[in-house]
């Protein structure tokens, strides 16, 4: 019963299958493997962007750090919501590589239009002393677990417009939204009004890749010099490419979607009928719930594994109510999830 998150999962054996096989002979270094070529078109046609440029890095934190390097200049400002990834839990790397500051943009989960504006309104107003404006970045699922729908996504996208301003989109879990909405890539994206992309594989059954995909190919060569100079150009780059093949192979990343949002699925509609509530409505694989002290005791004691987020087990009150977040991969089983469930009751 492991739910602390999607990336403590294992990886897909497909991707190990694939990685074994790409294991024969030489290939060129740097990018210029033969498998980085395919990747390359098959990003571009899932995007329906034949132009855009597309490249790999092994984390999260590189991917949105050097996409929104690109999108900067120091001396300006990101745009992002007070619990987004690259606030909270980037040991301010996407600062150390734009040597740009983040502006939060006050609200919750997910940011709200007005809210953006405001923010946006409120920087550049003291000329040469103050930041400039700068990338807005949404994070899609957010760091909460809901989805904003397309119609929020082309709001906040057209209030950066307003501004002239690029929009990055921290897609780590690009994919369990992309399924929760049932859309397309495009209409996710630079449909929407976003320039760019952190493509997420890791959390999603692969060993460590992520996609950076810029819509504008002018942005191309200085990501990678960027990348190099930040020390994320991988030598042994097909073992990056290889992985994102396989994972884009016969849809495996839709399919590891669509398991890991229905495991979710299985374990809130259990948790919610042993009336649990939830701070955040679940959308995708993540769920924030509320459960007493008694609850989370049981289920810690039959070696369930997962984040509490306020509060710890340790108190007497046994009915006092501690959040916790609960997050499926495609690996979770019926039984795993039917197992936890069992734990609420009594
Ligand atoms: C996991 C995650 C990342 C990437 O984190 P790394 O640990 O650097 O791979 C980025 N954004 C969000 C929203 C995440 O949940």
């Amino acid at each position: 019963m492991h739910f602390a998150s999607d990336n403590s999962g294992p990886v897909h054996p497909e991707v190990l299958v694939a990685l074994a096989k790409a294991n024969d002979g030489y290939q060129m270094a740097y990018g210029a493997d033969t498998l980085m070529n395919e990747v390359r078109d098959r990003i571009r046609g899932i995007f329906e962007a034949p132009g855009a440029a597309v490249y790999l890095v092994a984390t999260g934190t590189a991917a949105n750090s050097l996409a929104l390097a690109t999108l900067s200049k120091p001396w300006e400002t990101v745009f992002c919501s007070p619990v987004a990834h690259i606030h909270e839990d980037e040991c301010n790397a996407p600062e150390f590589y734009s040597g740009a500051k983040l502006t939060l943009v006050p609200g919750g989960d997910r940011m709200a239009p007005d809210a953006l504006r405001q923010s946006i309104t409120g920087e550049e107003t003291r000329g040469v002393h103050g930041p400039q404006r700068g990338p807005v970045s949404i994070t899609q699922v957010t760091e909460r677990g809901t989805v904003y729908t397309l119609e929020e996504l082309q709001s906040l996208c057209s209030v950066a417009k307003e501004f002239n301003l690029p929009v990055h989109l921290d897609g780590a879990r690009f994919s369990n939204a992309l399924v929760a909405l049932n859309c397309s890539p495009a209409d996710m994206t630079w449909k929407a009004g976003v320039d760019a992309v952190s493509f997420g594989g890791t959390k999603n059954g692969l060993m460590g890749v992520e996609a950076v995909v810029f819509f504008d190919e002018s942005k191309a060569w200085e990501f990678e010099l960027r990348r190099k100079r930040g020390a994320h150009l991988f030598s042994k780059h097909r073992y990056l490419s290889a992985q994102m093949a396989a994972y884009l192979k016969d849809d495996l990343w839709l399919k590891s979607a669509r398991q890991a949002n229905a495991n979710c699925n299985r374990l809130a509609n259990g948790l919610r009928d042993a009336g649990a509530e939830f701070p955040y409505e679940p959308h995708a694989n993540m769920i924030f719930a509320n459960l007493t002290r008694k609850q989370h005791k049981r289920l810690h004691q039959a070696g369930a594994v997962y984040h509490l987020w306020a509060g710890t087990l340790d108190g007497s009150d046994e009915e006092e109510l501690l959040t916790c977040r609960l997050v499926c991969d495609w690996s979770n089983t019926n039984e795993q999830i039917d197992q936890f469930l069992s734990l609420l009751q009594g």
